[in-house]
């Protein structure tokens, strides 16, 4: 399975609330589940994103 692929099924069985929300934009937020390993993703096929944390973002700002 690619790592897209398992992204997609995260986001699949992943609601808001149990997501980590850590946001890229405010049109992006982290669709993976809270307290996930490695870097945080969002959006599907081309529009696909993964960035590192970054530690002056506010974290769960749309919570
Ligand atoms: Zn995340």
């Amino acid at each position: 399975m690619s790592s897209d692929q398992k992204l997609d099924l995260e986001f699949a069985y992943t609601t808001y609330q149990d997501s980590c929300r850590d946001l890229y934009s405010p049109y992006y937020y982290c669709r993976r589940p809270l307290g996930h390993d490695g870097v945080h993703a969002a959006g599907f096929g081309t529009g696909r994103l993964r960035w590192e944390h970054q530690p002056n973002h506010a974290p769960h700002m749309l919570s």
